[in-house]
């Protein structure tokens, strides 16, 4: 690891992407945290892409722009891009970086991405990405919206990735870690969890424009409905490191053979 700043071709190689924008203070402390296991590169949406889920650009074109990271220690290059952080993965590693990664982070993301909100969360779909791609990844979320321990949280990504680097993750498994906003000594610890069952009950507002066209602003509420033990949003609640591994595979194998049974000819 001594000669990283040479980058050998046989050096680990880390991308790292997120949801809120290349210039957020969350992909900054993650690169921060990651330049002590390879060569770190960063592939970013120009703008903030959060809530886009695993949207892709097709209809139009993807551009990349050099970005000046070099305040950043470790990081080799840098690109904005002005798609989804899908688009930046895919793009990433089929033009921008000189060889294949070894691993993808994704974050840290201003905000929780847990129970439903994988679902919803640029930050997560970029890990998820990866991991369509065969590459091991992980996405980090921190729990806070307004400042927040970003310091904690790139602690809490280089124990994580430390640990990815070392085992490697089973094929088609990505690690979705959401971090408490707190200083490090204050973390209670790590569980490993599922997500929560939970949704948005959504409400609008309707109005109508200067055109006389009516339009819609989407707000809503956030509601557990999980009162179940080993979720996500119970560990973060209780000051845990919450690490839930995830499948983008969403075939749900335990009801396969029920629907089987249903009649499908008539
Ligand atoms: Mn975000």
């Amino acid at each position: 690891m001594e000669d990283r700043k040479n980058g050998s071709p046989e050096e680990p190689l880390i991308l790292i992407s997120n949801d809120d924008g290349i210039d957020s203070e969350g992909i900054a402390a993650l690169a921060g945290a990651m330049g002590d296991f390879g060569e770190v590169y960063i592939v970013a949406p120009m703008d903030e892409q959060s809530a886009v889920g695993h949207a892709i650009t097709v209809r139009d074109p993807v551009r990349a722009r050099a970005w000046d990271f070099t305040e950043e220690a470790g990081v080799a290059a840098a690109w904005a891009v002005s798609g989804t952080p899908a688009d930046c993965v895919k793009l990433a590693v089929n033009q921008l970086l000189p060889r294949r990664p070894r691993l993808v982070v994704s974050g840290i993301n201003r905000g929780p991405n847990t129970a439903v909100n994988v679902i919803y969360s640029g930050t997560v779909s970029a890990a998820t990405e990866a991991s369509i791609l065969g590459i091991d990844a992980a996405a980090f979320s921190l729990c806070e919206w307004d400042g927040g321990h970003y310091a904690t949280a790139a602690r809490v990504a280089r124990r994580v990735a430390r640990r990815i680097l070392k085992k490697g993750l089973p094929e088609g498994v990505l690690l979705n870690v959401n971090v408490p906003s707190r200083p490090l000594d204050r973390l209670a610890g790590t569980r490993v969890t599922r997500q929560a069952r939970a949704r948005w009950e959504e409400s609008f507002t309707a109005r109508t424009d200067p055109f006389d066209e009516p339009y819609y602003w989407m707000a809503g509420e956030f509601v557990d409905l999980d009162e179940g033990e080993g979720t996500d949003l119970g560990a973060v609640e209780e000051g845990y490191v919450s690490v839930t591994p995830l499948q983008h595979d969403l075939t749900a194998y335990d009801h396969l053979a029920g629907v089987r049974e249903w009649t499908w000819e008539e």
